[in-house]
């Protein structure tokens, strides 16, 4: 099965590759190895059925209208716009269903070349879910992850409906959704995979479709509606949704760095060395941003951190480093974080060191340099 999906976004010739994929996605190399080392592989089976759905196009999306406003009466208003306002074509020419976001003030389009397949039947679901996320988002910018999970969420919430409503529609798409998740956990995993283990694989959109279906499957009956709304809506942040989802297998992310102890005979300079070593190892689990840079350039960075006593690496309870932080004081006092990385998860027990190590710092602000919010309020005390 190949699906194009046509966002409006500017166009670029830049190969991106994977460290490209997880940055945009605020997520490191650590939490999605945490999460693959869960899936099993399946082998992909082709779309067997070949079977006719009678019904019209415009009966299916209006089944998914029915479905989603039978989940979520609440939040039928927004879903009645999806399904008024979205500018839709059934019978495209296109060889590809894709949906296209025309901005904040315009309603968003989909495109369907609808044969009567199960297949196309399932893409209308599919179609509707990103139509009614751009309406709920109102063109915020919205990571391929969570635009894949919000299309496949919907699929399944119609899925299930139907499964009540009508059994002979549920019998024709049901081996489709099964189909497509072999494709999923099977060669499209396989592709992640490959690019984790070489990462100048170039990125491919199917990427995104693996790890959405594996957020679905484990998150749909662990989570309220309201929860699964802020999927649709993109509110929950790919991180949350990452961690949410390897705590639901019940695991912690596993830190594989090996432990170490402190001794105050020591001389300082091993201390310094240590940091030193912890932090480039702690960007390397990252897979990001500075251990890209040319060592001179990350040694001098750091040495400079050291010697300004404006760099901390914390340590878990069982002395491993588990996250490190970089930052400079502004000339009011604040404290801007420069860079901060936790790879195994533990972000919130380097903030609270970072608030311990620093106690007279009442306001600091991390900044994010993939965000379009660059600085973030980090503490307000
Ligand atoms: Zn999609």
């Amino acid at each position: 099965m190949t699906r194009l999906e046509k966002h409006k976004t500017t166009k670029s010739h830049k190969t991106y590759f994977i460290k490209d994929w997880l940055l945009l996605h605020q997520i490191t190399g650590a939490q999605l190895k945490h999460l693959l080392c869960f899936t099993h592989h399946y082998p992909s089976i082709p779309n067997a059925v070949e079977d006719r759905v009678n019904e019209t196009a415009q009966h299916i999306w209006n089944l998914v209208t029915e479905a989603l406003t039978d989940f979520w009466p609440e939040h039928d208003l927004q879903i009645n716009k999806a399904f008024n306002c979205t500018e839709t074509k059934f019978s495209s020419d296109t060889s590809t269903p894709f949906n296209l976001d025309n901005g904040i003030d315009q309603s968003p389009s989909i495109e369907i070349n609808y044969q009567h397949s199960p297949v196309d039947a399932l893409h209308i679901a599919h179609e509707f879910g990103h139509a009614l996320q751009i309406i709920c988002c109102r063109s915020a910018f919205i990571s391929p992850i969570q635009r894949e999970l919000a299309a496949l969420l919907i699929e399944k919430v119609f899925l299930k409906y139907v499964q009540d409503k009508d059994n002979n529609l549920a019998n024709l798409l049901l081996p489709i959704w099964h189909s497509n998740r072999c494709t999923y956990l099977g060669t499209d995993l396989n592709a992640v995979k490959h690019a984790m283990e070489n990462p100048q694989s170039t990125y491919n959109y199917r990427w995104n479709y693996p790890i959405a279906h594996i957020l679905l499957e484990t998150l749909f009956h662990n989570s309220s509606k309201l929860e699964l709304w802020s999927m649709v809506e993109g509110s929950t942040s790919l991180e949350e949704l990452l961690s949410k989802c390897t705590s639901d297998f019940k695991l912690k992310l596993n830190n594989y760095l090996p432990p170490y102890m402190h001794s105050d005979a020591e001389p300082k300079l091993i201390d310094a060395y240590r940091a030193l070593g912890m932090a480039a190892l702690l960007d390397v689990e990252t897979w990001q941003g500075l251990a890209e840079n040319k060592i001179d350039a990350f040694y001098k960075q750091a040495l400079h951190h050291l010697q300004n006593n404006s760099l901390l690496v914390v340590t878990n309870a069982q002395h491993q480093a588990s996250g490190y932080a970089t930052w400079k004081q502004d000339t009011h006092g604040k404290i801007i974080i420069t860079h901060q990385t936790a790879p195994f998860g533990d972000h919130l027990l380097l903030l609270k060191k970072l608030q311990r190590h620093l106690p007279n710092i009442l306001q600091a602000n991390a900044y994010h340099p993939s965000s379009s919010n660059k600085e973030q309020i980090a503490w307000h005390r």
